[in-house]
């Protein structure tokens, strides 16, 4: 047995630590699936901004797509010639001025370095005279611009393999140089510099809106920051304020271009993780279900394991109680009846003791076998009923009056008060007496010195109400619904000694619902317990039953006795 029990908890062991490690072996999966597609939507968006900061390249580009073909050599020939340039770059120049992006264009021969010489010559390219026109002095702007492209082309022109190169200064101007890659010289630069409100205001913000807003759509927000100044320039959507606090997914420069600006972007649950979050929800919570059902399965397992073993524990204890119970009144009976039978017994009031003595065991065998059998036919799930109508006052007195002076003759007080004009109760009478026998015998059993029992008997809220009061040793609260289960005895001292099976109550219960009854437990004062047993009366059984056809009946499994 207990060999049986270490198993069983080792498998109840083992097969909760199986399906604890699933779980975590599948929440971990589901989480790790998660993070994959977080970062498969997150490598999605960076590359998609990436593509954009292109896109924004590409569109200072724009107006020079003629300018790689340009002959620079040709170029210089005819400006030291002309001192002028030829229509094929004015064309370009023409068009790089019709665009928006650029507020104006000069020209700085390399060689003449106005920024740092103002004696030398600079121009301003005039687009629709479409001259260069000198100036006397420049901006900061262009001068910054040129002095940046002039020192780069110094470091790279010795490997440098196109005819241009662009450098780009910041936000604010863009200088093309102009190489002779025979010579390995710089011709001149031209500085465009660029208008910044067409930039951020007409550009770059219309663009972002359209690749990357509404965010609900996209999954993300882009914002456009200039670093320096700590400024939002632009942003893909205007409902989703900046903040220094906000996580960043995303940080992006653009190539070359635009160095104090950068984008930021956080993804708002996309699509995909959305999608992924969703399952991953779902996913826990129908493994969290399983988890559950699996664990209530292995305790209802455990749990019903263990009433089992109970109740063949109470089966084994109550078998070997019955046998012993039923050999002692027979022993009893068969050694009076020797003695009887022998004609050794002539003395009359010896006779009579051994007659009460077998007429006593008699009454207690008959007893035994009547709850037996009681309990025989509720565990078939068949239990015969007649219900009539019956005065339960007239039931009840009858009781007391044949059982008085038996209850009286053991020290007891026994009272019994009914109220007048009580109305009848439809119930088996049999079933009533075994009832009424059941709780008056414990009020005996369990009583120490206060010996008193009260039967009353009244109406109320269209009932009959029988109570059963002793001043016995009470029974606790948690045992009150406990005490009606098969073979439940309370552990106390007079109870150990008292005869009893744990069957009677148990009996009296199904018996009260059969006939369509209640029974309740209260405590007596100032001690005892108070058993309550009602039945409707015929007028409300009558309404609510209209349909019932017959008085006799058999009920199969009308209630189900609980095992234990
Ligand atoms: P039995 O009396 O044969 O043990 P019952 O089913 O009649 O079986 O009663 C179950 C248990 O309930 C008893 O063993 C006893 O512990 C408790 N009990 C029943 N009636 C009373 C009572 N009137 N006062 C105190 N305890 C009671």
């Amino acid at each position: 047995m207990y060999r049986n029990r270490s198993l069983r908890l080792l498998f109840f062991g083992i097969g909760l630590a199986a399906v604890i490690a699933l779980t975590g072996m599948n929440v971990y999966s589901l989480y790790e699936l998660r993070e994959s597609s977080i970062e498969a939507a997150k490598d999605n968006k960076k590359n998609q901004i990436e593509e954009f900061t292109r896109q924004v390249g590409f569109r200072f580009m724009q107006p020079f797509r003629g300018v790689r073909k340009l002959d620079v050599e040709y170029l210089q020939e005819y400006y030291q010639q002309h001192d002028d340039f030829p229509q094929n770059l004015k064309n370009v120049l023409v068009e790089a001025s019709r665009d928006s992006i650029f507020s104006s264009i000069y020209f700085s021969p390399d060689e003449k370095d106005h920024c740092l010489d103002p004696s030398q010559p600079i121009y301003e390219f005039e687009h629709r005279s479409r001259e260069f026109l000198e100036i006397p002095e420049v901006s900061e702007l262009v001068c910054d611009g040129l002095g940046l492209a002039r020192s780069r082309m110094k470091v790279l022109l010795d490997d440098y393999r196109w005819n241009n190169k662009i450098t780009f200064d910041s936000h604010r101007s863009m200088t093309l140089s102009m190489i002779n890659l025979e010579q390995r010289q710089v011709v001149g630069h031209l500085t465009f510099l660029i208008n910044p409100d067409y930039l951020v205001g007409d550009y770059l913000a219309v663009k972002l809106k359209e690749k990357f807003g509404p965010s609900d759509q996209t999954g993300i927000v882009v914002w456009l920051r200039d670093y320096m100044q700590e400024t939002i320039l632009a942003e893909s959507e205007a409902g989703y304020e900046y903040r220094r606090d906000l996580q960043i997914d995303i940080r992006q420069r653009f190539p070359d271009m635009l160095d104090n600006w950068i984008l930021h972007a956080k993804i708002i649950d996309s699509p995909t993780i959305a999608a992924s979050n969703a399952s991953l929800t779902r996913n826990l919570i129908v493994l969290g279900l399983a988890v559950i059902s699996l664990f209530g399965a292995l305790v209802f397992m455990f749990i019903t394991a263990k009433k089992e073993r109970e109740l063949a524990q109470h089966q084994a204890g109550f078998l070997a109680n019955v046998t012993h119970e039923l050999k002692t009144p027979l022993a009893t009976m068969q050694a009076a009846g020797e003695n009887l039978a022998d004609g050794r017994v002539n003395d009359s009031e010896r006779i009579k003791t051994y007659g009460d003595h077998i007429y006593n065991e008699t009454i207690r065998l008959r007893k035994m076998i009547d709850k037996l059998l009681d309990i025989a036919r509720i565990d078939s799930g068949q239990t015969t009923v007649q219900r009539a109508p019956h005065r339960l006052d007239d039931l009840v007195r009858y009781y007391y009056e044949s059982h008085k002076s038996y209850i009286e003759s053991k020290g007891f007080e026994f009272n019994l008060e009914i109220e007048d004009d009580l109305p009848k109760v439809r119930v088996d009478s049999d079933h009533f007496e075994t009832i009424l026998n059941n709780l008056i015998d414990n009020a005996v059993k369990y009583s120490r010195n206060e010996k008193r029992i009260d039967l009353q008997l009244y109406k109320q809220d269209n009932k009959v109400h029988l109570a059963v009061k002793d001043r016995g040793i009470g029974i606790p609260k948690y045992a009150r619904h406990q005490i009606f289960k098969k073979f439940y005895r309370l552990e106390d001292s007079l109870t150990a000694r008292t005869k009893g099976h744990g069957l009677g109550l148990s009996i009296v219960e199904n018996l009260v619902m059969t006939n369509h009854g209640e029974i309740r437990i209260e405590p007596n004062f100032p001690q005892g317990s108070i058993f309550i047993v009602s039945f409707p009366f015929i007028s409300e059984e009558v309404t609510a039953e209209l349909s019932e056809p017959k008085k006799t009946e058999t009920i199969y499994n009308r209630v189900d006795i609980e095992l234990q």
